[in-house]
């Protein structure tokens, strides 16, 4: 009895402590018991209510845990889009320019225009304009200038800027993109953080809205590049892989803040039309991006490098393509032929659980949301030639 008494005790003792080391419910080896809202150790798994359960052998690691899909479906493969398609977020196509077999790739995917937003400043676009004009395919590339940022509220910074980026256009430039190192990284004159709505950069949105050209902005990084890189962390894996890719709130201004001085600059200029690239990185927040569209009637979204948000949310994701239709263009950001096919198996099929390209950005996999036709003309051409005069207008 006092034997009985003694056990009872101490197995209150230890329940007080909220864990169970050796024995769970059950008795089984190596299971923890758990409170609720607490999570399970490192090395084991809730495999009952409450019951932590270690594998029996060691557990792969993230990156070799590889496992087979036994969904058996028919795929389809979507190797060229339905109707063509304007990428307006590429980078140097300098070099595909005069290239037929690039011309012949582009053709295989119903690529139709491809957009280099590295243009640089008036000088570089002249080169890149000039050898667009003079090739055999002049209406399958266009260019986007650059603003030098660095040193902006100086003296004669904001007068030099204006003067290239309008001589810029005068070369042929269609637009001006803005890199994520303003607000990130680019310093103004006297050595503090230039903000994307610095009252110095004001003169320029509201050139863009006078010459009539679009904004295309890429501000911050994914939410998760600027939280702490742990094992709830999303993108821990790309962020191990580029460690770079981290902005870690000791370095860098928060999300948040990047967020507030970029909306800022899009409603202190109504005139002028901005394209949000990699949909403004709120592709993991459908409400927030309809939010911003609602009440900012000059913002645009592009797709580049987010697909893995829509094809993990097809139905919030086919709502959001279909009430906003007007909204929304394509962009890539990377040329890379064997990837295309994977934004036109999202928006063109319902296929269902499918592999994304890069197992670092998603490990989750992807599912088709199936857009009307008249919705994909839209996301693919329609929208961005409406927004985006300088792009070839006819033969669509
Ligand atoms: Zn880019």
């Amino acid at each position: 009895m006092r034997m009985q008494r003694a056990i009872i005790a101490l197995a209150l003792a230890v329940s007080a402590v909220g864990l169970v080391i050796g024995q769970g419910r059950g008795g089984r080896a190596g299971w923890v018991t758990i409170k609720d809202g607490e999570e399970c150790p490192p090395g084991t798994t809730e495999a009952r209510h409450l019951q932590c359960a270690p594998p029996a052998s060691p557990a792969p690691s993230i990156l070799d845990y590889r496992p087979r899909s036994t969904v058996v479906a028919d795929p389809h493969l979507v190797p060229k889009a339905k109707f063509p398609v304007v990428d307006v977020h590429t980078h140097g196509t300098a070099a595909y320019v005069n290239n037929p077999a690039r011309i012949k790739e582009m053709d295989d995917l119903n690529l139709q225009v491809l957009v280099d937003l590295s243009g640089g400043g008036a000088a570089q676009v002249k080169q890149k304009v000039d050898a667009i004009r003079a090739s055999a395919y002049k209406d399958r590339f266009r260019v986007f200038a650059n603003v030098d940022w660095e040193g902006a509220g100086g003296a004669g910074w904001q007068e030099a800027a204006l003067t290239d980026l309008r001589q810029a256009v005068k070369n042929g430039a269609i637009g001006l993109k803005v890199f994520k190192e303003l607000g990130l990284r680019h310093k103004k004159a006297d050595g503090t953080r230039l903000a994307v709505d610095d009252p110095a950069l004001d003169p320029i949105w509201a050139l863009c809205g006078e010459l009539n050209i679009p904004v295309i902005i890429h501000t911050a990084e994914p939410q998760e590049f600027f939280s702490p890189i742990d094992n709830h962390n999303e993108r821990w894996l790309e962020l191990n892989i580029f460690p770079q890719r981290a902005s870690p709130p000791s370095i860098y201004p928060t999300f948040e803040q990047l967020m507030k001085e970029r909306d800022h600059v899009f409603s202190k200029h109504p005139r002028t039309r901005f394209i949000g690239a990699h949909f403004n990185w709120y592709g993991n927040d459908l409400q927030r991006a309809a939010r911003q569209l609602d009440t900012q009637p000059n913002v645009y979204l592009e797709v580049a490098a987010v697909l893995y948000e829509f094809g993990r949310q097809p139905y919030a994701a086919a709502q959001f393509f279909t009430k906003y239709q007007d909204r929304l263009m394509f962009g890539k950001d990377t040329y890379e032929t064997s990837e295309y096919p994977y934004y036109w198996r999202v928006f063109e099929t319902h296929d269902e659980y499918f592999d994304y390209y890069r197992g670092y950005h998603a490990f989750w996999k992807l599912y088709g949301i199936d857009l009307p036709d008249g919705v994909l003309r839209k996301v693919y051409h329609q929208n961005s030639l409406r927004v985006t005069s300088g792009l070839p207008q006819r033969g669509w």
